[in-house]
């Protein structure tokens, strides 16, 4: 799956022709620098592309259904997440980079 980097200002996704550290827009076509965990806003963050079931549950708990690829935020709302469960989350994934970046520097 290509489409992983989504536009920072409109609802389109990286292109094919993307850079080792750029990505074209494919709906814009504005050139941006390829974002990292660190930079990543949460608007990009919840239209990350992933793989669930129906349910919204990701392929390692889900056994024997159809699984589709959607937004981050599809998935959460499949889920039946709310704004602030979201916000929470969005808030320990920033959390965990920053723990694991500690680590590395030890
Ligand atoms: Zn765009």
């Amino acid at each position: 799956m290509n489409k992983s980097y989504p536009c920072e200002l409109c609802d389109g996704y990286d292109a094919d022709r993307r850079e080792d550290n750029i990505y074209v827009c494919e709906n814009c076509e504005k050139i941006f620098p390829t974002p990292t965990e660190d930079t990543m806003t949460k608007k990009q963050w919840l239209r990350q592309i992933m793989q669930f079931d129906e349910k919204g549950r990701s392929p390692s708990i889900s056994r024997d259904v159809p699984l589709q690829y959607g937004t981050r935020m599809k998935c959460f709302e499949l889920r039946g997440y709310t704004w602030g469960k979201m916000d929470k989350l969005y808030k320990e994934f920033l959390e965990n980079k920053r723990e694991k970046k500690n680590e590395n520097n030890i």
